[in-house]
């Protein structure tokens, strides 16, 4: 039995979420938390960091004054926009690349790039990261495990190979959608460990295989602590100093960058939105396979963001998420195949190994449904 949470729609089968004994959950407390919270006070806190970071680069004669892991989707343009335009820091932009590249997210990269940025694009062994990604949607349901450790990996390689300690990411995803907060300063500060145990799930030296040696994982493998000790590595959230909100940052990027691109059908399968993560061929079949394993799609995630942050109410967000979780992803289906290299038969099998039992029922025509819904 699925339940969901009494102010947005999230249920509690979302990994690490908690819920009040009022039935809401912490991503709703937390939202509520950041209404309270002094942002003039905070963005004094950043100002101050910014200066830290111009000396810093001033004494070090250092050209980049920060390193920003870039995607090339609203929210990560719309802190490197920031970052130069509004506070005259001038940072290097890292991209680990998405799994199966598209022309939205490559042409969004250029768009910025020539806006007047610089930005390496790590582009990892594709025969090892194929492989890494069929293994993983084998195992885990997610073909975007190995790709989830390069993203945080990637940028932390740069910041040392240039010694520039200070990383700018996006939002703290455990405060903001519902987590498991390892300790109060992580709001603020990246916590490796809660990244670790939380997006990417164990250490990628431990993937190493009769086909994958421990060089093949070297985009993957996070640099030791010791080595950031040496450079004092600060990773900032730039959530903590700015009121976070996906819809605000869109708006931001689209008067910023009016070429920006968006999703070409009006909207992503499997939600209603048509401006977030639109940069990966996968990403679909990822957010289908939450679906799966968890039983919310990509319209429960979307609209659960958007009510807290009071640009959706909870009748619609019901209305929308109905409609849209379960929409299977065929736009690129094939390719998709292709690239994990499984026959349909293979895929639908690993899919509905997938499937929580708890959850997920079979009907008479023998067609799978989930016990109850929204
Ligand atoms: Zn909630």
């Amino acid at each position: 039995m699925i339940n969901f949470c009494k102010e947005c729609i999230m249920p509690n089968t979302r990994p690490r979420i908690e819920f009040s004994e009022n039935g809401v959950c912490n991503a709703c407390m937390h939202s509520k938390k950041k209404e309270k919270i002094n942002w003039k006070e905070r963005e004094n806190e950043f100002l101050n960091l910014v200066r830290n970071i111009k000396n810093y680069s001033k004494q070090n004669k250092n050209l980049y004054d920060c390193i920003v892991p870039w995607s090339g989707g609203k929210d990560s343009t719309s802190i490197a926009l920031k970052l130069k335009f509004n506070f005259d820091l001038n940072p290097l932009l890292v991209t680990f690349s998405p799994l199966m590249v598209n022309d939205i997210g490559s042409f969004n990269r250029n768009e910025l790039i020539k806006k007047g940025f610089d930005a390496i694009f790590i582009n990892p062994n594709q025969y090892i990261a194929k492989k890494l990604s069929k293994r993983f949607f084998i195992e885990r349901g997610n073909p975007k495990v190995a790709w989830d450790a390069g993203v945080n990996a990637g940028p932390v390689q740069i910041a040392l190979k240039y010694k520039i300690p200070f990383v700018f990411y996006a939002e703290h995803g455990e405060s903001e959608y519902g987590g498991l907060v390892l300790d109060q300063n992580s709001e603020k500060k990246r916590n490796l460990r809660e990244v670790i145990e939380h997006q990417v799930g164990d250490f990628p030296v431990n993937w190493v295989s009769n086909e994958i040696t421990e060089k093949d994982l070297a985009p993957y493998i996070y640099p030791e602590e010791k080595e950031l000790a040496e450079i004092n590595l600060n990773s900032y959230y730039f959530s903590y100093f700015f009121k976070w909100s996906m819809l605000d940052n869109f708006h931001y990027v689209s008067k910023m960058l009016p070429t920006f691109k968006l999703e070409e059908n009006q909207r992503t399968q499997g939600t209603f939105t048509n401006f977030d993560s639109l940069d990966d061929k996968i990403d679909c079949l990822y957010y289908y396979m939450q679906y799966i394993k968890f039983g919310f799609g990509r319209a429960t995630r979307d609209s659960c963001r958007m009510i807290q942050n009071n640009q959706m109410n909870r009748d619609e967000a019901i209305k929308l998420a109905r409609k849209y979780d379960s929409e299977f992803p065929t736009k690129n289906f094939n390719e998709v195949l292709k690239y994990l290299n499984l026959s349909e038969d293979q895929f639908t099998s690993i899919v509905d190994k997938h499937r929580n039992q708890e959850i997920w029922k079979v009907n008479l025509d023998n067609k799978w449904s989930l016990i109850n819904t929204i």
